[in-house]
């Protein structure tokens, strides 16, 4: 016998990976220049120079035995130190390592994190709409009941109404993702200390802390003088989940980690079931060489020049052809309207037309929408633009 609800995962691709899987047969069919894919949000920019130095120096002048060896369960010392000095430095926070616990990157980290709050089959954690789609299937297959609270459509905000009407006493924590996948969106800190103040009140009301789980990955992808708030810094039973996937474009190298302030409350208690909840999953001791990297390069920076220009020019030329756009000040995507609001419509005649490929965002709780992922090279943009014009023109 099989278990039936991970089967379906399995044989489902998500429509990203459809889409991503239909590009590259596309391109051999009718050239690589004739496939616009927006698909898939992996970086196009490479990782700072420091990392791939860092990586040169640890293999050659490093212990082999400790660089292919197993770390301490929570990562190694030294480089949660880094971590824990430079975040402490940036915020003005007192960041200590032992507060940090370094995970194969924010999927685990969260999971990990949603494992350790499911109390009950009835623990509830909330997701705002849009979200990333993985997160139901992380909080449904490790024991706790997703709760969706739609999009504030008007400014892809959080919409406070909606989050007071879903939260309960089985309320455990609710999941923001700023910047956001897949709408581009920073939160403010107006949005943030709202709601950070809702939940201080349920949470009194209901005897219990309600957590934010902070998943950050593209926090460092912010552009045009925007800050992203530090959301400890305004609501202090927040949890960390952070990822170097994107922020130094190191994806395929697994490296992230969770951050549980020693301020928050049952902190210490918390961690502790995150590290225990790690073990359950097998998800201790990422790889050694990315933990010593990190160490080396935690105070690294991505250079996004690239995506902003991509940003800008997509931005602009969409919204000059009559395309409504989510405001884009971070991460690496743009969230469009369908010009029709049938945006599973679009994403179709799009892909067959023109050999288009971007994503409707049913998935990410936000129907009548479409995503694109501008971690693409320039020129297909350049290129592409046509099929969109093309599109609007036609009123799919
Ligand atoms: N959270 C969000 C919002 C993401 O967009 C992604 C990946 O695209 C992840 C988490 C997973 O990131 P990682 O590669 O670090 O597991």
């Amino acid at each position: 016998m099989i278990n039936q609800q991970c089967y379906q995962l399995g044989a489902e691709p998500s429509v990203i990976r459809a889409l991503f899987a239909y590009g590259l047969q596309q391109a051999a069919v009718v050239g690589p220049e004739n496939v616009y894919d927006y698909s898939l949000g992996n970086p196009s920019i490479p990782a700072p120079a420091a990392v791939n130095a860092s990586i040169l120096d640890i293999v050659t002048n490093t212990d082999s035995i400790k660089v292919h060896g197993y770390t301490m369960a929570a990562g190694l010392g030294d480089a949660r130190s880094a971590v824990a000095a430079d975040l402490e430095a940036r915020f003005a926070l007192p960041v200590k390592a032992e507060e940090l616990f370094f995970t194969c990157g924010a999927a685990p980290a969260l999971i990990s994190v949603i494992k350790a709050l499911a109390v009950s089959p009835e623990s509830e954690i909330l997701l705002v709409a849009p979200f990333f789609p993985e997160y139901v299937p992380f909080v449904e297959q490790n024991g706790a009941r997703a709760v969706i609270v739609p999009p504030d459509t008007a400014h892809f905000q959080i919409d406070l109404a909606q989050v007071a009407a879903r939260i309960t006493p089985n309320t455990q924590a609710i999941i923001i993702n700023s910047p956001n996948n897949p709408s581009g969106v920073v939160y403010t800190e107006a949005t943030l200390k709202a709601l950070g103040a809702l939940l201080e009140e349920r949470a009194a009301r209901y005897g219990h802390p309600i957590y934010i789980i902070a998943d950050e990955p593209y926090r460092e992808l912010v552009y045009g003088g925007v800050t992203v708030p530090f959301i400890p810094c305004l609501y202090k039973n927040t949890v960390v989940c952070y990822s170097y996937s994107k922020s130094l474009s190191l994806p395929g190298e697994r490296i992230g980690y969770v951050y549980v302030p020693g301020f928050a409350q049952d902190g210490q208690a918390l961690y502790t079931a995150i590290a225990g909840a790690a073990r359950v999953m097998g998800h201790v001791c990422p790889p050694s060489l990315m933990q010593m990297v990190i160490g080396r390069c935690a105070g690294e920076r991505p250079d996004l020049a690239a995506y902003d220009e991509n940003r800008q020019l997509l931005y602009n030329s969409l919204t000059e052809m009559g395309y409504t756009c989510a405001k884009p000040d971070g991460a690496f995507y743009l969230l469009v309207k369908a010009p029709n609001g049938d945006a599973n419509a679009f994403s179709e005649a799009a892909r067959l037309r023109h050999n288009l490929l971007v994503v409707p965002t049913d998935g990410f709780g936000c129907p009548g929408y479409f995503r694109l992922s501008y971690c693409v090279a320039r020129d297909m943009i350049e290129r592409s633009l046509p099929a969109f014009r093309a599109m609007i023109d036609k009123g799919v």
